[in-house]
């Protein structure tokens, strides 16, 4: 008898020491914020309470006849194991609905717990009706029939939360369906032994055992947690997100973009990253608790807004923009920080979290005058994010095109050359113009990859010979100044040229003017070397940046493109008129070549005529056109 009893200690006793190193664990951690973090911590709770139950009833089991204390310690032992216990099963299924992230309305609460309710009332009734247990003359613990019911309960929950987790089987990343998974094999396990043999004691072992699986795979959150902020990251937005758009959850979305993050190591000197976390920190968790915090970048945080209060989501994101206005608390140093405010309702508005990755990884819009961004402003902000994937749809499919717009001498309005100017035909979003998807390309990184083939179609037109024989010149190409800076791209450039029998001199490459000011020393080199090849360089858009003259023209280009919004301006009155002939003769002084774009009327080309430019490019006289049909066009022009 004492040695049967030691046995069952000895399983009760590892159980005890699984979960409650579980429960000292978690609490260590401080993962105790979530509701799902409590539930755990519950089962943890009821697992432990119900090792020490068993343990002290089997303690004093040995005894019972002679001593009326130990009855009475076995009594409160099986009491309160089951009152303990019987909360298991609902509480396991209340655990699947958080991690599948189901909310609760009030009267699921209600409906899902009725029969736990009514096994409770049972268990909490036994001292005066002995449903489910009692001794017996020779006090042997005898169960009774509503432990059956107890038993049918569990079994309820159980398969209610098994049928959760098929249900919302893509809410819930594998790493986590195999813990509820294992969860749920090792408890049956662990039930199923006991069953067969009531002297093996496995069943709160397996619970322990199985609360320790999910402990490591569920609750514990390090790969979903950025350790030096303490923010959550990208991966448990999306993973969170997901899970609410499964379970068709409406919820709202603030997404803060802080445009001059650079400002932090300006002022500190420090370049820790992370002290813009730190510093908004704790105005954030005013708003809402911190498990509804992501940090998605360095500079890009976005909170979910899950249970409706009084204030509608659009005031809240308006209030935090209104925030922005004021200086934050730096340490020695308060600071002005700037921040893009986005607003979104979940699904109306937004229904996927690559959507949601657009919104929160694309470029701000630069100055939006402290303006909360809204659904119809964020459509663009997306449409960054589709033609980010038309880009590389192009690049698969091959559905990028060559179009070439003619060039011509304003003396004798003869054929000059052609600018060549990419098209990207997608299969499903239609025609897309590069003004559109080359920012895209430049901002992730796939500009280098257009460029190249822009550069390689222009090099087999001219090997065709086909230009040379229209009386053409050249052939201008444009790079994206992003590119020029990057190292071994000259070397790049020529090993692509060199590929094909053309002369380098016919190609014309275009930068344009608008480069950060620090960039201009390199760029110069960069054309030095292309130029030392026998490339000809021309400066694309004059007009538009607001560089400094000293700087640009240090740079030995060719031929200056004037943009057409200064002819254009020229067309509208006196002062348009002085800044464009003021343009035009400075260029030549400086004894390089002008082109002038836009040109669309008569009109501007009898006025450019006065001016004494070189060369014209615009729908007067051709728009860009697909290569066969530049082709035709040369020749019957
Ligand atoms: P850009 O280099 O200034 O090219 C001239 C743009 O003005 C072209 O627009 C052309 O279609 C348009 N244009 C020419 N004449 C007229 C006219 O008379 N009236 C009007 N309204 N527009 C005229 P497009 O083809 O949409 O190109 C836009 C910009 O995209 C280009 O501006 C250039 O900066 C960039 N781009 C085009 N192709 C490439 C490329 O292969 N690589 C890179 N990096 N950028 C490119
Ligand atoms: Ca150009
Ligand atoms: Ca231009």
């Amino acid at each position: 008898m004492l040695s049967e009893n030691v046995f069952y200690l000895a399983c009760y006793s590892a159980a005890f020491l699984i979960s409650f190193t579980c429960l000292i664990y978690t609490l260590l951690q401080k993962r105790t914020d979530k509701l799902q973090n409590k539930v755990y911590i519950m089962m943890l709770v009821i697992v432990t309470l119900n090792t020490v139950s068993v343990s002290m009833s089997a303690l004093v089991k040995p005894y019972l006849a002679e001593s009326s204390a130990c009855r009475l310690l076995s009594h409160i032992g099986y009491y309160t194991y089951f009152l303990f216990h019987t909360a298991l099963c609902p509480t396991f299924f209340l655990y699947v609905e958080c991690v599948a992230g189901v909310r609760h309305t009030r009267m699921r609460c209600f409906l899902s717990s009725l029969i736990f309710i009514v096994t409770e009332i049972a268990v909490i009734l036994n001292p005066f009706f002995h449903w489910v247990y009692y001794y017996d003359t020779n006090y042997v613990f005898t169960r009774n029939w509503a432990e059956n019911g107890i038993y049918i309960a569990a079994a309820i929950y159980f398969i209610l939360a098994m049928a959760r987790l098929l249900f919302s089987w893509k809410a819930v990343n594998a790493k986590r369906r195999f813990a509820l998974l294992y969860f749920f094999v090792i408890v049956l396990v662990g039930v199923g032994i006991q069953f067969i043999n009531i002297k093996i004691k496995a069943e709160l072992f397996a619970e322990a055992l199985a609360l320790m699986g999910v402990m490591l795979a569920v609750e514990a959150e390090d790969d979903l947690v950025n350790v030096d902020t303490g923010f959550y990251n990208r991966k448990a937005l999306k993973m969170d997100v997901n899970g609410y758009i499964v379970n068709n959850i409406e919820f709202e979305i603030i997404c803060i973009k802080v445009t001059n993050v650079d400002i932090i190591q300006k002022v500190t000197g420090s370049v820790n990253v992370d002290i813009l976390a730190e510093i908004l920190s704790d105005y954030f968790q005013t708003i809402v608790p911190r498990y509804y915090i992501y940090q998605t970048n360095p500079e890009t945080f976005v909170m979910t807004l899950m249970d409706k209060g009084t204030e509608d989501g659009e005031t809240v994101a308006r209030r935090i923009s209104e925030r922005f206005d004021k200086a934050w608390d730096c340490g020695m140093v308060d600071i002005m920080l700037n921040a893009v405010v986005m607003y979104v309702k979940v699904p109306s508005e937004l229904n996927n979290t690559m959507d949601l990755f657009y919104m929160a990884d694309g470029v701000a819009p630069s100055d939006d005058g402290g303006k909360v961004l809204t659904g119809k402003d964020l459509e663009y902000i997306i449409r960054r994010g589709e033609i980010e994937n038309a880009i590389i749809r192009g690049i698969e499919q091959n559905s990028f095109e060559v179009y070439y717009q003619p060039t011509y001498h304003l003396d004798g309005l003869k054929i000059y050359g052609a600018e060549a100017l990419i098209r990207l035909n997608d299969s499903v979003m239609g025609m897309l113009y590069p003004d559109e998807f080359i920012p895209v390309a430049e901002h992730v990184g796939m500009v280098s990859a257009i460029d190249d083939f822009v550069l390689k179609q222009v090099c087999a037109f001219l090997e065709s010979g086909i230009p040379r024989k229209c009386g053409m010149n050249c052939i201008n190409v444009n790079l994206s100044v992003v590119e020029c800076l990057q190292p071994g791209f000259v070397k790049h450039i020529c090993k692509i040229v060199e590929g094909y029998k053309i002369e380098k001199s016919w190609i014309d490459f275009e930068i344009t003017e608008s480069v950060a000011a620090s960039d201009y020393a390199m760029l110069s080199e960069v054309v030095k070397s292309l130029k030392s090849y026998g490339f000809k360089f021309a400066m694309d858009d004059y007009g538009t940046g607001y560089s400094n003259m000293q700087s640009i023209f240090s740079i030995d280009f060719d031929v200056v493109k004037i943009d057409k919004s200064i002819l254009w301006g020229a067309g509208k009155n006196q002062l348009g008129k002085i800044i464009l002939g003021n343009s035009v003769r400075m260029i030549r002084q400086m004894g390089k070549k002008i082109l002038v774009e836009g040109v669309e009327t008569q009109e501007q080309v009898d006025m450019l005529r006065e001016l004494y430019v070189d060369y014209l490019q615009g729908y007067y006289f051709s728009k860009p056109i697909p290569k066969n049909d530049f082709i035709e066009y040369l020749v019957s022009g």
